[in-house]
């Protein structure tokens, strides 16, 4: 059989999986190549676990299928699957040691490289951080160290990818931030493709190569934590990922790429390649890091709320006719504040 490098390690198509009453996972199409770190992400219950699962082997599809390397995984159970799973609990076992966990994942496959079982489990837990850690209990670890046991476990047959289910939700913010990049670097060295679900969206944008933000099972946008960012492709996106301004209004008139659009209270100007025409109702989004005091050809008068201070800025909280804003600052400001913005500055979400 030749392969052909550029094939997708994972290619979802038409993915649909119904319980009785819900579906939890509607029409989902996404692929993920050789060696990239894919997320998903969104709000609890929108279908992230079920998408894992099936990806495993672990629930059956509805609807639809899944490919890895091209190879149709329908009912192949998950051990067949040549893939590496963490999920939310560690679930080490605890009358087992840590090297013993660890060695677990040698139960059904040979180490690479024929190297012993010893020697493999050693070199995993160098990897993770955990040298010389083999005769403890895994009860004495703290979670991180668990955490990071669990993943020595699921790389320990050497998989060609690896599922990972909010492996860091037990953890405390800041641990979770400092094994956020540790996890990154790990699945860099290894080069190893994975598949990594989380519903928080600030750790999807800081260590995914491209997610998928979902919503009632469907994926609303695929695409690099920068596009995504930048580019909202639906509403539901531009609210979920960052701190953001959402406006709707109707569009009257384009020069060009620069569309007015009139938002009630004022009419502003957005530049866009979109297709948006005269009597279109457009969805638009501006940052809150968008946003300056003066200058600018748009510019919304708005009262502050209240100010966060942050330490490296003050989130302000603004009303603008009953609609509440957000603008970052380096100052605490109260009464009224203009909020001024260039038309590339802002981005239309979507025309209607
Ligand atoms: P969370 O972040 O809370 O774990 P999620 O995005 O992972 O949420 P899923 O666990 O995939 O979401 O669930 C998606 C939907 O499917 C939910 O409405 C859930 O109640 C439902 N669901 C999941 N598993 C089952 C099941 N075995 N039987 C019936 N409904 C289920």
């Amino acid at each position: 059989m030749t392969t052909v490098a550029s094939e997708p390690v994972v290619s979802l198509e038409g993915l649909t999986k119904r319980y009785e009453t819900t579906t939890a996972v509607d029409d989902l199409s996404f692929t993920v190549s050789e060696g990239e770190f894919f997320t998903l992400v969104g709000p609890s219950g929108c279908g992230k676990t079920t998408t894992l699962r099936l990806l495993g082997g672990f629930e059956d599809p509805t609807e639809g299928s899944i490919r890895l390397r091209g190879r149709d995984v329908t009912g192949v159970p998950p051990e067949a699957r040549d893939i590496g799973v963490v999920f939310q609990s560690y679930a080490l076992f605890p009358h087992m040691t840590v090297g013993e966990n660890v060695g677990y994942g040698l139960n059904f496959e040979e180490p690479p490289g024929g190297m012993s079982r010893e020697e493999r489990v050693a070199e995993l837990l160098e990897l993770v951080g955990l040298d010389g850690f083999e005769e403890r209990d895994p009860t004495a670890l703290s979670g991180g160290q668990r955490q990071r046991v669990a993943i020595a476990r699921a790389l320990a047959p050497g998989p060609d990818l690896l599922l990972l289910d909010e492996p860091m939700s037990a953890l405390d913010a800041r641990l979770r931030e400092r094994l956020r990049v540790e996890l990154k670097t790990l699945q860099q060295e290894l080069d190893i493709t994975t598949v990594y679900v989380t519903h928080d969206q600030e750790e999807a944008l800081a260590i995914s190569d491209r997610m998928a933000v979902m919503h009632d099972g469907a994926a609303e946008q695929v695409g690099t934590p920068r596009a995504v960012y930048d580019r909202p492709a639906t509403r539901f996106v531009a609210e979920f990922v960052g701190d953001n301004n959402v406006f709707s209004g109707t569009v009257t008139g384009r020069d060009g790429e620069r569309i007015s659009i009139d938002l009630g209270p004022t009419t502003v100007v957005v530049q866009s390649a979109c297709d948006a025409a005269r009597g279109d109702t457009a969805v638009a989004c501006v940052r809150p890091e968008q946003f300056s005091r003066d200058g600018g050809t748009n510019q919304l008068v708005t009262d502050v709320e209240s100010a966060e201070f942050l330490g490296w800025t003050t989130r302000l909280h603004l009303d603008w006719h009953g609609q509440e804003l957000l603008a970052r600052t380096d100052a605490a400001l109260s009464g009224t504040v203009p909020l001024c913005f260039e038309p590339e500055d802002a981005h239309i979400v979507t025309v209607e």
